[in-house]
């Protein structure tokens, strides 16, 4: 079924979006955002141990301890116009991301057994575990050619599977590993809102969170169907099962939580300390100011954190490739508005607001 009506054409549909699009530039003002993300970023770090962060964009993020590797989402394609375009994995673009970040195939698996360059050293070094912190195609459209490429395990709810099964489906020109992927259901029963996860040295808990409500999401609908074939025009891409990830290592620990939507179970004060929260703020500058402040006072009191990062604020279609400053924001997010509430409460908090660098590793706990 055409979303679109049959009667209009292609000029008048170009037409109608683009003033849908100037409506949101004119209603999204972003330009004090630019500003903040240019002069408050952490500084990356060099490649070696410890607990170090890459940031992809949106909510993608590589941690990486030099042997273990966990990829949040894995959502690096990028292409124009995709609101009314089909989309699909590409290739060269997971390629690109794989070979400038040097993930490696996971460790242990013998069925895997071309290794890239950047891997050869370090037999013990590899992507463990990739988790989609839900099915929509900003968070999981790669997640299962990452997946199938390492041989690794893959967090994966019905919708994720889908997903998994259509890019299987396609031809691709890389060896692929679809038999050696492990798929972890996110939680034990559909009535456990937790699941924790050993993965290396690191200690990974996965937590049910509501997703931000707002037009796409609802237009996606619930679950991504079985009957997924790609390439997929996004709102085939549905919600599935919507999860924050708390990641800790050696005492020090970060909470990611992509889709501005709180845990299911309110987090008792403590419960879920982290030093650093990776706070999602896509579609938070439409939300009311108490919806705002509420988010971030219920992160900050159960978490008790001194930094927040915020994630998913950058426009996903421009190729990561071409990020060299830093990303571009997403021209409909109100991005201003959001940050103004945040400056506000950072400040009473005594917390840290700042920026990850593009592409580059970095240690999320740097000066704390
Ligand atoms: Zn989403």
């Amino acid at each position: 079924m055409s979303f679109y009506p049959a009667r209009l054409g292609g000029r008048c549909m170009k037409a109608v979006f683009g003033v849908i699009f100037l409506a949101f530039v004119l209603a999204g003002c972003s330009g004090r955002f630019v500003e903040f993300a240019a002069s408050n970023r952490i500084d990356a770090s060099p490649d070696r141990g410890g607990f170090g962060v890459t940031f992809f964009g949106t909510s993608t993020l590589l941690v990486d301890d030099g042997d273990t590797q966990i990829l949040i989402d894995g959502f690096v394609t990028r292409k124009r116009h995709n609101f009314i375009r089909r989309i699909e994995p590409s290739e060269p673009q997971i390629q690109e991301a794989i070979a400038a970040h040097r993930i490696c195939p996971a460790p242990g698996r013998t069925a895997v057994r071309s290794r890239p360059d950047h891997c050869a050293n370090n037999p013990k070094r590899g992507l463990a575990l990739v988790i989609p912190a839900h099915a929509h195609y900003d968070h999981a459209l790669d997640s299962a050619y990452f997946a199938a490429w390492a041989g690794t395990r893959l967090v994966a709810d019905p919708s994720i599977v889908a997903t998994f099964d259509a890019t299987r489906a396609r031809p691709w020109k890389t060896p692929m590993h679809w038999q050696s992927v492990e798929f972890i259901p996110p939680f034990a029963s559909p009535d456990r809102n937790t699941r924790r996860l050993r993965v290396g040295n690191f200690t990974v808990t996965l937590i049910r969170s509501h997703h931000l409500e707002n037009p796409l999401s609802q237009l996606a609908g619930r679950e991504t169907s079985r009957d997924l074939s790609l390439p997929a025009h996004l709102w085939e891409f549905g919600e599935g099962t919507t999860l924050a990830i708390r990641i800790e290592r050696g005492g020090r620990s970060i909470l990611i939580v992509p889709s501005a939507g709180l845990p299911v179970e309110p987090l008792e004060a403590g419960e879920y300390r982290s030093d650093v929260v990776f706070m999602g703020i896509g579609g938070l500058g439409w939300k009311p100011l108490a919806e705002r402040e509420s988010y971030w006072n219920s992160l900050i009191t159960a978490t008790g954190a001194r930094r927040v990062v915020p994630i998913h604020w950058d426009n996903d279609q421009a190729e990561l490739s071409t990020v060299e400053a830093n990303f571009r924001p997403s021209p409909a997010l109100r991005l201003d508005a959001t940050l103004k509430v945040f400056e506000r409460l950072a400040e009473r908090d005594n917390v840290e607001l700042a920026v990850a660098p593009p592409r580059k590793r970095f240690d999320p706990f740097n000066g704390l």
